[in-house]
C-alpha cells in the first residue's frame, strides 16, 4: 500500500544572526493513512520543525527547506507555490498546537470560526454549515454546544478550548491531523480526555495523525509507530510495541529509562541522561548521540551511521547494529 504521506531525506535550516542551525538533517519517514505516528525526541531535537515543514508551515525567511521531498497524494509540496500549498492545507492537512488561544481568533465566537472552516472547503449556507458546526462542538464533547457555539474562546477552560481546536481542525476533514505537543499545557485528568477523544475521532474519520510529544506516556496509549528524532535526525523507528519492548538504539534506551515511574520512590527513579544535545550551528560530522552515548566507539564520532533495517518496518541508526561496521572495542569513548 502506498503510504499517504512520503517524507524523503529532508533538510531544515533557520539562518539566524549567528549562523546557520541546521535544525533537521536529512529526514525519512513515512505516515500510513489512517494511523498515528509519533515523533519524539526532547526540545530541540527538530520534532516541531520537521512536523511543521512537512505542511510548510516553518517561517520563511528565517527557515527553508534546503533539500528533501514531501510527496503527498502524489505531488511534492516542497515543489508547489505558496498559493497551492495554502489551499492544500486548508482542505487535506488539520493542526492543533500546543496552545489553543494562539491558534484560535479570540475576537470571533468559536462557532463562526468553524463554521469559517466548514465553508472554506465545502460549498453550503451558513444555516448548514452552523448546524455542522454544533455537531461538531457536540462530537468532541463540548455540553450545551447551541449555547456555546456563539461563545468566544476565553469563555472556555483550556480543556474545552483544545476541544474546539481539534473541532475546528477536522472541521474540513482533513486526511492528516498534526498534532503538537497537542495536551502538553493541561491537565493529567483532562490530557488523558483529550488523547482519547482524538482516538475515538480517529477512528470515525480515517484521519492519520503526527503526533509530536515529548511525552513517552502518550505515545504508549495512541500510536501505532514512533520515530525518535535526536539532533535533527531519526535515530530509531518502527511500531510502538518494538521501540518499548525491544528498542535498538541507546538514545532510546536513555528516553525510556528516564520516564518518569509513579511505582518508584524518587531515590530509586533514574536520572535524565547525562549531558546536552549537540550544537547545530555546527553539528557533528558522527552520530548525533555519541557525546552523550555510553557505548559509543570510535568510527561514532567520525561518521554518521546508516540505517539498518532490523525487521520488517524497525530501522536503526546507530553503528552497533551495522553488520559492515569497522571492528572496534565497543564503548570505551565515554567511560573515561
Ligand atoms: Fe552510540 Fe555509536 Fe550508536 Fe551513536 S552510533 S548511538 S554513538 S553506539
Ligand atoms: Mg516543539
Amino acid at each position: 500500500m502506498e503510504p499517504l504521506l512520503q517524507v524523503n531525506d529532508l533538510h531544515v535550516s533557520f539562518q539566524t544572526v549567528g549562523g546557520e542551525v541546521k535544525a533537521v538533517r536529512g529526514v525519512t519517514f513515512h505516515l500510513n493513512k489512517g494511523e498515528t505516528l509519533a515523533i519524539v525526541g526532547e526540545s530541540g531535537s527538530g520534532k516541531s520543525v520537521t512536523a511543521l515543514s512537512t505542511v510548510r508551515l516553518i517561517p520563511s525567511p528565517p527557515g527553508k527547506i534546503k533539500k528533501g521531498e514531501i510527496v503527498f497524494q502524489g505531488k511534492d509540496l516542497v515543489k508547489l507555490t505558496e498559493r497551492e500549498m495554502f489551499k492544500v492545507r486548508g482542505s487535506e492537512i488539520g493542526m492543533i498546537f500546543q496552545d489553543p488561544m494562539t491558534s484560535l481568533n479570540p475576537t470571533m465566537p468559536v462557532g463562526k470560526q468553524i463554521i469559517e472552516g466548514i465553508r472554506w472547503h465545502q460549498k453550503i449556507g451558513v444555516t448548514e454549515a452552523k448546524n455542522k458546526a454544533i455537531e461538531m462542538l457536540k462530537l468532541v464533547g463540548i455540553p450545551n454546544p447551541e449555547k456555546r457555539v456563539s461563545q468566544y474562546p476565553y469563555e472556555f477552560s483550556g480543556g474545552m478550548r483544545q476541544r474546539v481546536m481539534i473541532a475546528l481542525a477536522l472541521a474540513s476533514n482533513p486526511k492528516i491531523l498534526i498534532a503538537d505537543e497537542p495536551t502538553t499545557a493541561l491537565d493529567v485528568t483532562i490530557q488523558a480526555q483529550i488523547m482519547s477523544l482524538m482516538k475515538d475521532l480517529q477512528e470515525k474519520t480515517e484521519t492519520a495523525i503526527i503526533l509530536i510529544t515529548h511525552d513517552l506516556g502518550v505515545v504508549a496509549e495512541t500510536a501505532e509507530r514512533v520515530a525518535v528524532m535526536y539532533g535533527g535526525v531519526i535515530v530509531e523507528t518502527g511500531p510502538v510495541n518494538e521501540i518499548f519492548h525491544h528498542s535498538r538504539h541507546p538514545y532510546t534506551w536513555g528516553l525510556l529509562a528516564s520516564m518518569p515511574r509513579l511505582d518508584l520512590p524518587k531515590a530509586q527513579q533514574i536520572e535524565p541522561i547525562p549531558g546536552s544535545p549537540p550544537d547545530l550551528f555546527d553539528p557533528p560530522a558522527g552520530c548525533p548521540f555519541a557525546d552523550r552515548c555510553p557505548h559509543a566507539m570510535n568510527v561514532c564520532l567520525e561518521e554518521m551511521p546508516p540505517v539498518t533495517q532490523v525487521s520488517s518496518n524497525h530501522q536503526v541508526a546507530c553503528w552497533l547494529e551495522d553488520p559492515e561496521a569497522p571492528s572496534v572495542e565497543r564503548g570505551k569513548i565515554n567511560q573515561g
